[in-house]
């Protein structure tokens, strides 16, 4: 709720301003037990940075974090790692999130074991269930990651996570780095496990078509606001904010009878370091009035579960 997370300026690209990125700037959404939630935009959107700060990987600047009635950043350290099984990440890039020197069955048992989850006697046939359950065999135990390949890689992440028994997961980007057949393979794999085990998933991507297919609920983030929130059909089918709308617009039909029409952005994402004033899209958007150059748009709920972040709306009608 009205999460914040502001990195201070410190040279580099950014040495001519001073200040803070303002990566996640007063953001709320909540995530019902047992669903998933798709987080979109553009690279540098701040997507990442509020799977990180929900976890605690991050510190915050400002609001709460809430999980199972649980405020995230108000915990000390004792009673942070005690509830660091239950929500847990998985990377994007299976090759560097797995320690090349551990076998499989190490990686993935290794918290298990640290955190005394099942007792020696059951600790194989325990792993062995969850590598099962992940797609992988009982003799790739023993093996190394460098041994598999991206996909089976993203598997063994996706049981070292699974084997902690979490509740929830921050999916980063899981299937960005892998080939689109395998991509299927993967996602087909967290919607299972998700049914078989109750997960609650925040599914962190830039790719509308996987989000599309594993989502129930979707966001759209634009220089660390959130735009645009609704359930997944609701968004998908009528996209209200400009740039949800020109987002999605780029998504391929493969039916060569249905024609689209590509709403092209102008210009580049400013810097985050130095957004526009107002709303922070008004430099592309197409339906710039004065009033967004000047004042920042607040989500409005506008239809049943449907909020919009945009001048262009105000209480459940469209201004044109
Ligand atoms: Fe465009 Fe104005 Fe809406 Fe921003 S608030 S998206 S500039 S119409």
């Amino acid at each position: 709720k009205n999460l914040k997370k502001y990195f201070p300026i410190s040279g580099g690209m950014f040495a001519k301003v001073k200040g803070y990125v303002k990566a996640v700037d007063d953001v709320s959404f909540s995530i019902k037990r047992g669903t998933t939630m798709g987080l979109v935009g553009e690279s540098g959107c701040g997507k990442t940075t509020i799977g990180k700060t929900i976890l605690r990987l991050n510190d915050i600047t400002g609001g709460t974090v809430t999980f199972d009635g649980i405020d995230i950043h108000g915990l000390d350290r004792k009673a942070l790692r005690a509830l660091r099984p239950r929500i847990q990440i998985i990377f994007q890039d299976p090759y560097s999130s797995l320690s090349p020197r551990m076998p499989v069955g190490e990686i993935i048992g290794e918290a298990v074991r640290e955190k005394r989850l099942v007792g020696p006697e059951a600790f194989d046939d325990y792993i062995t269930g969850i590598m099962k359950d992940c797609g992988l065999q009982v003799y790739h135990k023993d093996r190394y990651p460098h041994e598999f390949s991206g996909g089976q890689r993203q598997r063994i992440c996706i049981a070292r996570a699974l084997a902690l028994n979490p509740e929830f997961i921050v999916c980063d980007e899981p299937v960005s780095a892998l080939d689109v057949s395998i991509q299927a393979q993967i996602i087909n794999l967290l919607k299972a496990l998700q049914e078989k085990y109750g997960l609650t998933y925040l599914f962190i991507s830039h790719d509308l078509s996987v989000v599309e297919h594993i989502s129930d609920t979707v966001g759209v983030m634009y220089l660390g606001n959130l735009v645009e929130y609704a359930d997944k059909e609701t968004i998908f089918d009528n996209p209200l904010h400009p740039y949800t709308m020109a987002l999605f617009s780029a998504i391929p039909v493969p039916d060569p009878d249905v024609k689209t029409k590509r709403i092209i952005l102008e210009g580049s994402i400013p810097s985050p370091a130095d957004p526009p004033a107002g709303c922070k899209f008004h430099t592309r958007c197409s339906h710039c009035m004065d009033v967004c150059r000047v004042e920042a748009p607040v989500m409005r709920m506008v239809a049943s579960g449907h909020q919009v972040a945009c001048h262009l709306y105000t209480e459940g009608r469209r201004v044109e």
